[in-house]
């Protein structure tokens, strides 16, 4: 039998929608597409975002600070552990369900929490970059400079939100295990957020107040699982030139030369679409053989199949 495909998969924000109800239907359907690739016989490995949980969390945290005087602030880093967990167990629940409703009853599913290393002089410390969590006005925002020491920052004409620092991955702590589960053919949900992010003080990892793009950490997944595919599911069906002008085009087949023109010529928006360019040229250039695509949740059989969604290659 030829050897099964092994995919990394990234799933972005639609496939786990913004509160608790939204979240416990998207990850059914979620759940669809990630089974319809198990059956197509690949591996499947699931990394996935957390920008609208972490923010919650984030926020209830505040909450339970006003609420006792008792209760410290809680670390950045604790907020993401809570939203790995807490996605990882609607996730790994659906999953398992939609195995079992198609008769496989042979894969285990489960959620690794997961730390990755972060450079304490990633320069991402000195200019946090990244919006969580809930909009504010300026007066609360003050207030919460003041308090929490936060950075807010005006969002887009929405309001005020606190922005983090987005430093890159170096190193995934737990890799040694999500190895050994996924050889062994468990279905396994890693990095979720981009990781738990941590800074190593001897012996000791010490939370980072941070959170990493989790497009970045699915690719160092992929790499150090030495998958032949990243697969980043997101809201597009494939990703443009001159995306939203009347000069749109879209892009169903990429060399890295390319895509490293595109995005010299500023054609995808940081924050969304760049980092997952970034990703994607990063793995498929790090061995041949190793193909990035970046596509729709529904559309991922498809992608694979050569249908359609954008894909990236040496
Ligand atoms: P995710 O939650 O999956 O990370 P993001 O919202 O961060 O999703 O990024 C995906 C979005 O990037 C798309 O929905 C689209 O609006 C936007 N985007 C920006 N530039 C481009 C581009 N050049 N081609 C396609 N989509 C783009
Ligand atoms: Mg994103």
């Amino acid at each position: 039998m030829a050897k099964k495909k092994r995919i990394v998969i990234a799933l972005g924000g639609n496939a786990l929608g913004n509160t608790l109800p939204e979240q416990m239907a998207a990850v059914k359907i979620t759940a669809k597409a990630i089974v319809d690739l198990i059956e197509e016989g690949c591996e499947v490995v699931v990394a996935h975002g957390n920008g609208p949980q972490v923010g919650m969390v984030n926020n209830a945290m505040i909450a339970l600070m006003h609420e006792d005087p008792q209760q410290p602030n809680t670390p950045l880093s604790v907020c993401v552990a809570m939203s790995q967990a807490y996605i990882g167990y609607d996730l790994q629940n659906a999953l398992r369900e939609e195995l079992l409703n198609r008769n496989i009853t042979d894969i285990p599913v489960a959620t690794m929490i997961t730390q990755v290393r972060v450079d304490p002089d990633d320069p991402a410390f000195q200019t946090p970059s990244k919006p969580i969590g809930k909009f504010f006005s300026r007066e609360q925002a003050d207030a919460m400079e003041e308090k929490y020491h936060y950075i807010m920052k005006e969002d887009a004409g929405r309001g005020y939100r606190r922005v983090v620092a987005s430093p890159k991955p170096v190193e995934i702590i737990e890799i040694g295990t999500i190895r050994t589960m996924v050889d062994s053919g468990d279905l396994v949900i890693a990095c979720g957020g981009g990781g738990i992010p941590v800074i190593r003080e001897n012996n000791h990892l010490r939370g980072a107040s941070a959170v990493i793009d989790k497009d970045f950490a699915s690719c160092l997944l992929a790499k150090e699982l030495d998958a032949d595919y990243l697969i980043i599911l997101t809201a597009v069906e494939q990703v443009a030139l001159n995306y939203g002008t009347p000069a749109e085009k879209w892009l169903s087949d990429v060399s890295v030369e390319e895509a490293k023109q595109y995005i010299s010529e500023g054609h995808f928006a940081p924050g969304s679409m760049l980092p997952k360019v970034q990703a994607a040229i990063d793995f498929a250039e790090s061995k041949p053989g190793r193909t990035a695509l970046i596509t729709l949740l529904e559309k991922s059989r498809d992608a694979v199949q050569g249908r359609t969604g954008t894909t990236f290659h040496l």
